[in-house]
């Protein structure tokens, strides 16, 4: 069968990995110039296989109403919303409630374990160079309540596979002694023993090189989908700038612009990009070896090879590529105050937007489109799509071959 992937991020490209794998031909079609160019080339890069938890939560929606008034200075939301996403957000209220958390917590937490399992066997099967680290987590974390929510958390993930720890502040500090150098706004927090990092970008390089050692695959890049032709149940071809495109199958992967192209096709996708920032500046002495996710903040910090990537920042303003240099500055200034000697902040390598593509569930959109016998969606990671990409991967090219057991498994 041959198999067309329509998106180059660490989507596209470990669909392509795990379609190969199975003795299937494939095409990678992306408008970029180079591989893993949206969402995934400047992320946090954390592997957060423990702390996958839905953005929709009943804490979140006690929040909301500062959000939504300018109150909280990582988030923003535009002015005049469209009505696409006034649909999404009543999707995302009903997504709020506990019972309906808890149930998404689970099964993204499944998935992100099914996806380590993955990718280790690509990082054990293959010698790639991608700053992988297995360096562990770190969630700081402000109050005693906050505290005692995240051990009744940490009890049930434990169960699904992780190895999460509560520790109050001077045991975290014990664990990573650059925390000492910073503010003294935590408790404690919790420590994820299980969760790793690694750099999306360099991945998605690497993994392609392997994939070109197949004579099974193409990738086109320069080459922008204009259109998804339909016919009554099937795909008849793709429509691009540089001509029609087809194959047997086709998987869309192309992330937060996912629904774009699945308007004329009666499908809506319920995915919004949630625009983010991040910035790279070379590490320094004191920067973290766990990552470190500031929850007050909504920030990561993470070492990826000799950089410190910090990331953050969550804005519903719909498909803006602008880079605001405010963001950036208010990264820095975060990155500073936490780690003063974690970066050469005055040396700026990167400043950098992305689109995470985000259903209101957090759940990613993985198996077949209904309307059409030979479409299939690997599309919606939202927040973790690093992290769940190796695993999402395998379940679609298992639902492709014919198997969808291992996709149920996650339902
Ligand atoms: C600030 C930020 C921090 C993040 N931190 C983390 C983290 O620490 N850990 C984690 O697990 N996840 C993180 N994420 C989320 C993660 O980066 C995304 O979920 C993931 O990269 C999505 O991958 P994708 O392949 O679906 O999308 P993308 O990487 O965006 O790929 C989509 C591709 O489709 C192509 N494309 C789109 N339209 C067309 C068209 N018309 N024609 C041709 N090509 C097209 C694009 O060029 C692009 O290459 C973060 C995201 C952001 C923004």
């Amino acid at each position: 069968m041959h198999v067309g992937i329509l998106g180059a991020g660490v989507i596209g490209i470990t669909t392509a990995y795990s379609l190969l794998r199975r003795g299937m031909r494939v095409t990678v079609i992306d408008r970029a110039s180079g591989v893993a160019q949206g969402a995934s080339f400047g992320n946090g890069g954390q592997l957060s296989y423990s702390y996958v938890n839905p953005l929709a939560s009943p804490d979140l929606l006690k929040g909301l109403p500062r959000m939504i008034v300018g109150g909280d200075p990582a988030f923003r939301i535009q002015y005049a919303p469209s009505i696409k996403l006034v649909q999404w957000g009543l999707q995302f209220l009903m997504n709020c409630r506990s019972a309906a958390t808890a149930r998404n917590t689970a099964r993204l937490t499944r998935l992100a374990i099914f996806s380590r399992t993955a990718l280790h066997r690509i990082v054990e099967e293959h010698n790639l160079d991608f700053h992988f680290r297995r360096n562990g987590k770190i969630v700081l974390l402000a109050s005693t309540a906050d505290l005692s929510h995240a051990r009744n958390a940490c009890e049930m993930k434990n169960t699904l596979g992780c190895a999460m720890r509560v520790l109050d502040r001077s045991a975290l500090i014990d664990l990573e002694p650059s925390l000492a150098d910073g503010p003294n706004d935590f408790v404690g927090g919790i420590y994820a023993a299980i969760d790793e990092a690694g750099d999306s970008h360099a991945f998605v390089q690497r993994l392609v090189d392997l994939c070109h050692r197949s004579p099974d695959f193409h990738l086109h890049l320069g080459t922008n989908i204009k259109q998804i032709r339909p016919g009554s149940r099937r795909i008849t071809a793709i429509e691009t700038d540089q001509g029609d495109f087809t194959a047997d199958a086709y998987v869309l992967a192309l992330g937060a612009e996912s629904p774009l192209m699945t308007r004329n096709l009666r499908l809506n996708l319920p995915i919004y990009p949630l625009k983010g920032y991040s910035v790279t500046v070379p590490i320094g002495e004191g920067a973290p070896v766990a990552s470190v996710t500031d929850s007050r903040n909504r920030t990561v910090f993470c070492a990826l090879g000799d950089d410190l990537r910090i990331a953050g920042i969550a804005e519903l303003v719909g498909y803006d590529q602008r880079v605001e240099q405010k963001r950036i500055d208010q990264l820095i200034r975060l990155a500073q105050k936490r780690f003063p000697g974690g970066g050469d902040y005055a040396t700026v390598i990167n400043r950098w937007q992305g689109w995470r593509p985000l259903t209101p569930s957090s759940l990613p959109l993985i198996g077949p489109a209904p309307q059409y016998d030979n479409l299939f969606i690997n599309a919606g990671h939202g927040l973790f799509g690093w992290t769940l990409a190796c695993g999402s991967a395998e379940l679609i090219a298992e639902w492709m071959n014919g198997k969808e057991t291992a996709r149920v498994a996650f339902r």
